[in-house]
């Protein structure tokens, strides 16, 4: 059982020729709603991975709130602890894309901002429930605090995937496993991440500050995963790169899924970076998000 604590969006995604400039206005060719948020795409990630999924957050009391919920249920994620925020609206992204590619993307954080502390003690049971929490970083950082405490009380394994970029609050990294990208581990621990041999040195910075272990995920080249014993490069597969959007995302859901199945960090890991290299070979956030299945059939 995997309990995801985190952001519930729906991403406005606009197309248009060019990026408007500050107090320029610009015709759209398109617009499409499309279901998002880090917590909303890490549980379908690891519902798609074959987990019993329950999502603890917040929606907007909106058009958009229903539309989300819906989404998750037909991934036949467990919704009963996702609450209606009232007099709010749910968490947006408006992403404008123009035709080079480059973005410009404003988050809302809406009802995902409401989430606290108090509700998530009002979810205990289901905390008390799962073998693994994930939470990010797009709820409120006491809030996130009093998800990571829980579940340690009942004795699950906590995944932290600190993004986006932030400040952790020092008591946040008491977690089993933080996986950051590249630029959101520098962000923690400063430095530069060029080398294998810089991540590996990242890693063990960042390991000093609290987690039992940590994996940076480096795109193409894989992940560096160090336990506090050793730090191992463990590479992904070679693929023809699309869109990275969610590659992290589908990552973070297939290692709480494989890491809750086999007790093996490092099994999870290697089958994790096939998760990763298939949503990055793949257009779009959920829709990109692989199936254990997909996964399986890469590693045979
Ligand atoms: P994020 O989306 O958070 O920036 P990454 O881009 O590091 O995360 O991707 C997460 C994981 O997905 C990587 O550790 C890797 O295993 C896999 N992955 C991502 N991009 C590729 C790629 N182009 N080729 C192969 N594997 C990839």
């Amino acid at each position: 059982k995997i309990a995801v604590l985190g952001s519930i969006n729906m991403d406005l995604v606009i197309r248009c020729d060019r990026l408007p400039k500050p107090g320029e206005t610009v015709a759209a060719r398109s617009m499409t709603e499309v279901p998002g948020g880090k917590g909303a795409n890490q549980a379908v990630a690891a519902a798609r991975c074959g987990g019993a999924v329950q999502m603890i957050g917040r929606v907007g009391d909106d058009g958009f709130g229903q539309k989300l919920l819906n989404n998750l249920l037909q991934e036949s994620i467990d919704c009963s602890a996702v609450l209606t925020a009232q007099g709010c609206e749910s968490g947006l992204a408006i992403v404008s894309v123009e035709n080079s590619g480059e973005n410009a993307i404003i988050v809302i954080p809406g009802a995902n901002a409401r989430l606290s502390a108090e509700d998530i003690h009002r979810s205990e049971s289901i905390l008390a429930d799962c073998d693994v929490l994930m939470v990010q970083l797009e709820t409120p950082q006491p809030t996130v605090l009093a998800g990571i405490q829980a579940a340690k009380r009942a004795g699950a394994k906590v995944i932290l995937d600190p993004a986006p970029a932030a400040t952790l609050a020092e008591a946040l990294f008491d977690v089993d496993l933080i996986c950051p990208n590249e630029s959101e581990a520098t962000a923690i621990v400063g430095g530069r991440l060029e080398t294998i041999d810089d991540a590996a040195e990242i890693a063990k910075r960042l390991h000093a500050k609290g987690p039992a272990a940590v994996a940076i995920t480096l795109g193409a080249r894989g992940t560096m995963l160090y336990d506090g014993q050793t730090a191992e490069l463990i590479k992904s597969i070679k693929v023809d790169a699309v869109d990275t959007t969610a590659a992290g995302d589908a990552f973070a859901g297939a290692v709480a899924v494989r890491w809750a199945q086999t007790g093996s960090l490092r099994q999870a890991i290697q089958w994790a970076n096939l998760a990763g290299a298939l949503a990055a070979s793949r257009a779009g956030a959920q829709p990109s998000l692989p199936t254990h299945q997909q996964i399986d059939s890469l590693s045979s």
